[in-house]
């Protein structure tokens, strides 16, 4: 498996120049020097990736122009601010809102921000991110000449801890009915039933049904009329957005592959930022560049959990059965072999990534490399960039030792990642990536030890369980919308 000969080696796609713009996904001059990644991710890469379709360039040309006229320091950016301020909306406001909150892991973030990114696409809105938790200084601006993060002095003063019992919590006014379906409608000749000014989105882990209503026809319509959003979503709310009927035809003609949404809108918005791109470029260079395949393995563990065999037997399984590294030889078999035929510096050495919080996994896989000879020859050398110990958050070198980490992933190969890790996701979607999955060892004991990925699509974890009636289940509405494999309650595009 993988042995493409036509995987063309680090210095042709260097050289070769390859498409530094990713179909039109990018445009054209941006400052090369405050943003090494964005032009040059290309060349790193070793899988090309998908190409967007026509219409997805343009709506990202359109949204631009949008974030430009109505994004902040704009004379519209100012009166929106007036608007919130006074709490009530304006009928036709010339610009709309959404404004994005940053929590939890990297992984978490990164889906937050694209989802975001998604639903601004969808209903015209400027996309506004919230600065903290690094997230201005993990990314580039993906937006030319305005800002995608949300000023300082932002009138909702505490907008980063809204939450369950926030009184603008859409689900919350609904329930109370201070929201009806007809609001912000005019009946007849009289004035339209008043809208708030803003709206807080609630989509946490623990989000209401009446919160999930998000996700329904009837109340989209009525979101649509209110100026300012502020959504908190750990998770990847894309597949929800295509239940909603009013939106399927644009999603259509955006991604007529729908398996590909997380894949262009993650390359379009995240481009590590000088500092990070550093860490990922020296480490390429000085252990995948010469490589003749690169394998990436996500071993996702928790800081209090123990080294586990059971696992490290898991992943050695999975990546033999499935010939993405091959099988080491026993003391026997090994006294049969031939001498090697290549020459000392011939062959091109299989590499393999891990990431973990943990050293053990790669250290087990790297002596068992050493130890034993492969039954094919190939030379295989393990690697693994960090070993954090755990988890932290809000500290610089750790996220950007994390980013670094996620961008190496998805450079590889191919993949093999932990079941229902948001940092699996995001290097998968980003390297375009079908993953092998290795699943979940309950009680100390391992089934079949991974199985292919439908999508290279992040799973979203908390999606609606039924169709706005109440009537379907949700993985059964559209075609391109199933349950996923990794966590069966969740909805993913394929
Ligand atoms: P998830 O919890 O697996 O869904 O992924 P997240 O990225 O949202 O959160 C996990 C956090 O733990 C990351 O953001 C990192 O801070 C840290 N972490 C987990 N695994 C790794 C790893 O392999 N390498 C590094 N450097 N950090 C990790």
């Amino acid at each position: 498996a993988g042995r493409d000969p036509n995987v063309a080696s680090f210095h042709q796609r260097k050289t070769a120049h390859g498409d530094r713009l990713l179909g039109g996904l990018l445009v054209d001059g941006h400052d090369q020097k405050s943003c090494h990644s964005r032009y040059q991710s290309v060349v790193y890469r070793r899988n090309a990736g998908r190409q967007p379709s026509q219409y997805l360039v343009s709506k990202l040309r359109s949204q631009e122009a949008l974030q430009r006229r109505c994004g902040p320091g704009t004379a519209a950016y100012t009166t929106a601010l007036e608007q919130l301020k006074s709490g009530k909306s304006t009928a036709s406001p010339e610009c709309k809102y959404l404004v994005s909150i940053s929590y939890r892991g990297l992984g978490n973030r990164i889906l937050a921000a694209a989802s975001a990114f998604m639903y601004a696409l969808l209903t015209d809105r400027v996309l506004l991110v919230d600065p903290s938790h690094m997230m201005d200084e993990l990314f580039c601006e993906p937006f030319p000449n305005t800002t995608w993060l949300l000023p300082p002095r932002f009138p909702l003063l505490n907008y980063q801890s809204f939450y369950l019992d926030t009184p603008e919590r859409y689900g919350r006014m609904r329930e109370d009915g201070v929201l009806g379906l007809g609001a912000g409608e005019r009946n007849g000749s009289s004035a339209p039933a008043e809208l708030p000014a803003f709206a807080y989105i609630h989509l946490d882990y623990n989000q209401t049904d009446h919160d999930k209503r998000f996700f329904c026809d009837d109340d989209q319509r009525v979101l649509r009329g209110i100026q300012w959003l502020v959504m908190r979503t750990d998770s990847y709310i894309v597949p929800g957005l295509f239940l909603v009927m009013a939106f399927q035809e644009e999603l259509a003609m955006l991604f007529p592959e729908p398996d590909t949404v997380f894949h262009h809108l993650g390359r379009y918005l995240f481009h590590p930022t000088n500092q990070v791109w550093g860490l990922i470029a020296r480490y390429y260079r000085a252990h995948l560049a010469s490589a003749r395949r690169v394998v990436g393995i996500q071993v996702r563990v928790f800081p209090w959990e123990a080294e586990s065999p059971e696992i490290l037997e898991q992943i050695k399984t999975c990546t033999q059965q499935e010939r993405l590294l091959p099988a080491v030889l026993d003391d026997e078999e090994e006294e049969e072999e031939d001498e090697p035929t290549t020459t000392v510096s011939g062959a091109k050495p299989t590499a393999v990534l891990v990431t973990s919080l943990k050293a053990w996994y790669s250290d087990k896989m790297k002596e068992m490399y050493w130890e034993r000879a492969t039954a094919d020859g190939e030379v295989v050398v393990v690697d693994q960039p960090s070993h954090e110990e755990t988890q932290r958050y809000n500290v610089r070198p750790h996220e950007h030792k994390a980013w670094a980490e996620v961008y190496l992933l998805s450079v590889a190969d191919m993949l093999v990642t932990t079941g229902q890790s948001t940092f699996g996701y995001v290097a998968q979607g980003l390297g375009g990536l079908k993953p092998w999955v290795l699943h979940h060892v309950k009680n100390g004991t391992v089934g079949w030890p991974c199985s292919r990925d439908v999508s290279m699509e992040p799973c979203f974890h908390v999606p609606p369980v039924y169709d706005c009636k109440r009537r379907e289940d949700a993985g059964l509405i559209v075609p391109h919308v199933r349950h996923c494999g990794d966590l069966p309650a969740g909805l993913k595009l394929v």
